[in-house]
């Protein structure tokens, strides 16, 4: 007998087409169809009834039981619906990538110091300050590396806290130090129960860096693997360091832990079979983690929710990780836990009135927080560093401490201009200033990686007066090593660290104290713990400030707060954050350490103008090979839409106009009802309507992350 079903291709976006086949079928699983002159891999997503045209038969079956299971099924056809993304784009998420290189991991046998003895054991004996110096970082951290130790503390502290019993050194291969014991206080006790308590509600825990909220992700996660079930960590794509990993293993050394991010490598899909053959109790990942489809799973946590890198947005399909995991633990009964100590403003409100279930920590069981100072950098022209900052790392490197300097951007200029006519050198392909890099002595596009010698005269004007403007990572670097050339800088940078096994090293090297001073960009923002970092400087806060987006202050918040967490993890911090903005209401509440201020006055804002979480946007961004294809399709686009459930605004030339060689307008579409909204543009929008392809000329973002 012959039936008929939907058929969702594989990379080809496009919405499910009818087949037959003459044997019996389940949806779920794969299949090979024939399209036009070619064979496609295809996932049955329904059942069909005999259609009025002619239909082509199913040529080949890939599983003979459904791959996909039940759930993730609806996962994706309620996410195909959202993201306005065809179903069969959705489901390749749930596969790892075909094409992959390799990367091979070395093992290496190190010697590390961890604490033996309970806490309150420790701290019911007399001390000694070196002693209590070391059992203190032994307590901020798990475990720490011997040999670093050995630079801070006399040997023959750490001999008699290992007579006492308090201490001890253990040797492993690979990365696993010994589980730390915790004993919950009273907060984490009560926020842990209510959080099992119920798995219904989305939780929020927001508590400052440092203030114990991983160990009680762990607590939960430590309940629900005993239950039997599977636990999901989703990390950001930054943060994802040997640290975490390390003490995740040293937390469960009984459970396999699974680990799964892009840059894996052949290990990628090894990791994925795993995960899906039940072999993995805790998978540790970014945002493509949450589409692996693990069994039985009972916890799903979010850490650092509020990281721009869950959201995917330079590539189809445009989700959000956070959303799909909220959806996704509520289809399987999970728990879902978001973690955060410094929560997108939407989080912040959904939890502030009730949406949410909130979870405070306000403060750190050990260790302070860190002081903050803004320096006032209007007229003070030239100043890379400032004299307070220049004054306060010299302090801290006399104490044998270490300084993080935050620069937004790499490179050694990031603007390089004609003095006499004003041109700025920019990328032939897109619309941005080129950068120029010292070390290599080339101007460099960080759009397209665009490369072109430094030109010794203006292209336009042909003077030799060009000047190098705007202050990247290199220039700190240098700035640093001039004003202290004693000291030990390292940059972390994109170009600098470009793998994982690189940014292992430089860790190492930090926590090994090999390093006195680093300079780098946002990747040293994040989840990172060493314990001698003194202070923190920030050297251009203004950057982030400065962007034309609706986010602006919000990421300026987060940037400075994640940042300032780095400092006084084990040592007394400091944060110095450079601003010709001192005023601006970010930079006021961190100063003030109220960050309730800064979130009320941001909401307001943000109902005022209009922006989430009062209205819901969507982004369309056409896309063209000149400026005028790009806006006629820009205004047929918006021609449809004018009958629409929302509120249009443009179009304009996209802040980036032209990238890669491709000329962009944008619309921002403000919806009351977001569901409705899309269903709308899913509707109208069609090639039949446009008279262009969809998939290349337009781009459709739900819920950007930026309008940038
Ligand atoms: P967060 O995730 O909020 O940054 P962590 O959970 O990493 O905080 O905690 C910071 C440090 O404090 C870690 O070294 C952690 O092991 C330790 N810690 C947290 N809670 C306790 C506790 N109740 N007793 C002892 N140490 C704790
Ligand atoms: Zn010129
Ligand atoms: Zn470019």
């Amino acid at each position: 007998m012959t039936s008929y079903f939907f058929v969702a291709l594989s990379k080809y976006p496009i919405p499910p087409l009818v087949y037959r086949s003459k044997e019996p079928l389940q949806i779920g699983s794969r299949v090979i169809v024939p399209v036009r002159n070619s064979k496609r891999v295809g996932y049955i997503v329904d059942r069909a009834h005999e259609p009025s045209f002619k239909t082509r038969e199913i040529v080949e079956i890939i599983d003979k039981e459904p791959i996909i299971n039940k759930n993730m099924l609806l996962l994706a056809r309620e996410m195909s619906k959202k993201y306005a993304s065809p179903i069969g784009e959705i489901l390749d998420l749930s596969f790892p990538p075909s094409r992959l290189k390799g990367s091979k991991a070395k093992k290496k046998k190190d010697k590390y110091i961890t604490l033996k003895a309970s806490i309150s054991d420790i701290l019911k004996s007399r001390l000694g300050s070196r002693e209590l110096e070391l059992v203190e970082l032994l307590l901020e951290l798990n475990t720490i590396e011997y040999s670093a130790v050995l630079k801070k503390i006399p040997r023959s502290t750490i001999q008699s806290l290992i007579r006492k019993g308090f201490i001890e050194i253990v040797e492993f291969e690979g990365e696993m130090p010994p589980k730390k014991i915790v004993h919950m206080n009273e907060n984490q006790k009560k926020i842990v129960e209510e959080i099992l308590s119920d798995n219904r509600r989305t939780h929020l825990i927001h508590g400052v860096t440092g203030s114990g909220k991983t160990e009680v992700y762990f607590e939960i996660a430590d309940k629900i693997l005993s239950s039997g079930k599977r636990v999901l960590f989703l990390v950001p794509e930054i943060s994802l360091t040997p640290q975490l990993l390390m003490r995740t293993k040293a937390r469960f050394p009984q459970y396999k832990i699974g680990i799964y991010h892009s840059s894996l490598g052949s290990s990628r899909k090894r990791e994925w079979d795993r995960a899906i053959n039940g072999e993995t109790d805790v998978l540790l990942g970014t945002r493509s983690a949450i589409w692996i489809p693990i069994k039985d799973l009972g916890l799903i946590v979010v850490d650092e929710e509020q990281d721009e890198s869950y959201k995917q947005y330079a590539m189809r399909p445009y989700y959000n990780a956070v959303d799909v995991a909220q959806r996704r633990a509520e289809i399987e009964g999970a728990i879902f836990v978001l973690s955060s100590a410094t929560p997108r403003v939407e989080t912040y409100h959904y939890a502030h009135i009730g949406k949410i279930v909130l979870h405070e920590m306000l403060s750190r069981p050990f260790g302070k927080m860190p002081k903050i100072f803004v320096v006032d950098m209007r007229h003070r022209k030239g100043e890379i560093l400032s004299n307070e900052l220049v004054r306060e790392m010299d302090k801290v490197a006399r104490d044998g401490n270490q300084t993080f300097l935050f620069v937004p951007k790499k490179g050694f200029s990031t603007r390089v201009q004609c003095l006499d006519c004003g041109y700025t050198f920019s990328c032939p392909n897109c619309d941005v200033a080129l950068t120029y890099h010292r070390n290599q002595r080339i101007l460099k596009c960080h759009y397209c990686g665009h490369v072109e010698t430094l030109p010794n005269k203006c292209p336009i004007c042909g003077s030799k007066n060009v000047a190098r403007g705007g202050v990247g990572t290199e220039k700190v670097e240098l700035e640093v090593s001039k004003i202290f050339p004693g000291l030990r800088v390292k940059r972390i940078d994109r170009e600098e660290i470009n793998n994982v096994e690189a940014l292992e090293k430089v860790l190492k090297e930090i926590s090994q104290m090999k390093v006195d001073v680093v300079v780098g960009t946002k990747m040293i923002t994040k989840g990172l713990d060493f314990p001698r970092v003194a202070l923190v400087g920030m050297v251009d806060a203004d950057h982030t400030l400065a962007m034309p987006d609706f986010r602006a202050a919000e990421r300026t918040f987060q940037l400075i707060s994640q940042m300032s967490g780095r400092a006084g993890r084990g040592v007394a911090g400091r944060v110095i954050i450079q601003s010709r903005e001192p005023d601006n209401p970010a930079l006021h509440s961190i100063v003030t350490g109220d960050s309730d201020d800064f979130y009320r006055s941001e909401l307001e804002r943000r109902k005022a103008l209009g922006y989430p979480p009062f209205k819901e946007l969507i982004l369309l961004t056409s896309l063209g090979k000149t400026p005028k294809i790009a806006k006629e399709r820009i205004e047929k686009v918006k021609m449809e839409l004018e009958k629409g459930p929302f509120e249009i605004l443009g179009p304009v030339e996209s802040p980036i106009f032209k990238l890669m060689s491709v000329y962009r307008y944008q619309i921002l579409l403000k919806c009351d009802d977001l569901t409705k909204s899309v269903e709308f543009l899913t509707k109208h929008l069609t090639q039949k309507t446009l008279g262009f392809d969809l998939i290349n000329a337009l781009k459709i973002d739900v819920q950007p992350y930026s309008t940038f």
